[in-house]
């Protein structure tokens, strides 16, 4: 019935990883990172596509804009 509120670091699975100097938002699933990518550029009128790939250091995507 104990909640855990006080999750132990290194287990839990973070939302948003660091990325050389920057962090960047992690997607679940591909899907959702392009889905992320034509919101992104929509928002910010952006004339380039924004890509996604897979974390090399999680079961996770992110956008990029290379
Ligand atoms: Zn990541």
């Amino acid at each position: 019935m104990a909640q855990n509120k006080h999750p132990k670091y290194g287990f839990y699975e973070p939302e948003r990883c660091w990325v050389g100097e920057t962090h960047k938002i992690c997607y679940s699933t591909k899907e959702e990172a392009e889905l992320a990518a034509r919101v992104a550029e929509y928002d910010h009128h952006m004339t380039t596509k924004l890509g996604v790939y897979k974390c090399e250091y999680g079961d996770h995507w992110h956008l990029t804009a290379a």
